[in-house]
């Protein structure tokens, strides 16, 4: 029986995450769910799964969950909250699934105290991949990814040395713009961006996948977790989104890890990592499905995948600038501020602006996080 704590449960991925905990009672069993807001659903599932702790990040809401849960359960509020959770004595393996970037200090206080950690939130290892991966290296703890690519390529390397490899394959579904021409781009509206082809998930990983970020911050992210320089990790787009990544080998072999898309896959097996447990919950059926398709990428419509490849050659405080940035931007694009090139537009120019620091500690990585969002606002409304 593993002991998890999930922060971000209200979400895309929590609710996931309740599923496969929901398939697996004998193996996995629920001890602390955070949320940001969704005071009624957070409480819903603490009455299914009563959990020893909850967090919210309203401590008024914290407050009424306190009353409605009576004195059986703790519960906390704000990142002082999510620590509490992520550092519970009890814990085995903490998930984050906190979007942006407000799991970065819940997951470095789980390394710290032993615990592994599942990881979906990205923007974690983007802006704090060198600090994150040397503290889990410190503390002997394993950082497994959520992310069905970095899942996959995990599941592919199967423990080989990245002197083993020749490259890691990304794939990416290419979004809802994969064949809109470049001339219909400035057009695009928030309502279209929001459809994925392939995926349902949370708001913001959705427009990040029409604009390709999010492939970006993949590439970053894979950077850091398998410890492959950036030259090595590429993207090829696969629109039916069945391969979920490869690994290409120095002996010129490529192994990947297909499935018909669903995220309860790549959460049951980081949360039960080494083991592989029966789930009927995954049925691929390739006779049906037929072809699977390659492309490369137009990084002319798409210039984010070049934006993040600069950000994880150079280093430094970059990836995090590229990723403050595309947030404001993203925001800005919802709120109709911007057009959909603007993101793009709008990630670039915070860059330009911006002086690297080398090897940055956790302080420096914060401000620049503050420094690019201010950056992007200011002159996002110029
Ligand atoms: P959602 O927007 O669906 O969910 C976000 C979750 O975070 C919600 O539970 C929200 O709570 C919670 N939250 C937000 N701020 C706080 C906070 N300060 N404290 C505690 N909880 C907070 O996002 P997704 O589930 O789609 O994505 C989560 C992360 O996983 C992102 O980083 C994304 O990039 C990554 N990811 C997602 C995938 C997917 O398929 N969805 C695939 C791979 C990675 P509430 O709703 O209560 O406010």
């Amino acid at each position: 029986m593993k002991n998890v704590v999930l922060l971000g449960s209200t979400g895309s991925i929590g609710t996931s995450t309740l599923k496969v905990v929901e398939d697996l009672p004998d193996r996995l069993r629920l001890i602390g769910l955070a949320a940001g807001s969704n005071l009624e659903l957070l409480l819903e599932q603490a009455r299914k799964h009563s959990p020893a702790a909850v967090s919210l990040q309203d401590p008024a809401k914290a407050a009424a969950a306190r009353e409605a849960l009576g004195p059986g359960t703790e519960v906390q509020s704000g990142e002082a909250g999510l620590i509490r959770l992520a550092t519970l004595p009890e814990a085995d393996i903490v998930l984050i699934a906190i979007v942006g970037t407000a799991g970065l200090q819940p997951a470095l206080a789980a390394i710290r105290a032993g615990k592994d950690i599942a990881i979906a939130s990205k923007e974690i290892l983007v802006m704090a991949g060198e600090t994150v991966m040397s503290e889990a290296r410190r503390h002997g703890v394993n950082v497994l990814a959520v992310d069905s690519e970095h899942s996959a390529i995990f599941q592919c390397l199967d423990g080989k040395p990245s002197s083993s490899v020749r490259s890691l394959w990304l794939t990416a579904s290419g979004g809802p713009f994969r064949r809109l021409p470049k001339a219909d781009f400035d057009a695009i509206t928030v309502e279209q961006a929001l459809k994925h082809p392939s995926w349902v998930m949370g708001r913001k990983i959705t427009i990040d996948s029409a604009t390709l970020f999010n492939k970006g911050l993949e590439m970053i992210e894979a950077r850091w977790l398998f410890d492959v320089e950036m030259p090595r990790v590429r993207v090829v787009v696969h629109p039916q989104s069945v391969v979920h990544s490869m690994v290409e080998f120095v002996d010129g072999s490529i192994i990947a890890q297909l499935s018909t898309p669903d995220m309860c896959l790549p959460i049951q097996y980081a949360l039960l990592y080494p083991e592989r447990v029966s789930s009927d919950r995954v049925q691929t059926n390739l006779a049906r499905l037929g072809r699977l398709e390659f492309e490369e990428p137009d990084e002319d419509r798409f210039p984010s995948l070049a934006l993040a490849r600069r950000a994880g050659e150079v280093g430094g405080t970059l990836p995090a600038v590229l990723n403050a940035a595309n947030e404001v931007a993203v925001e800005a694009f919802c709120a109709r501020q911007i057009s959909f090139p603007g993101i793009s537009r709008m990630v670039a120019r915070t860059m330009d602006r911006h002086e690297v620091v080398a090897q940055p500690t956790l302080d420096q990585i914060v401000a620049a996080d503050a420094w690019a969002r201010a950056e992007s606002r200011r002159t996002g409304a110029a």
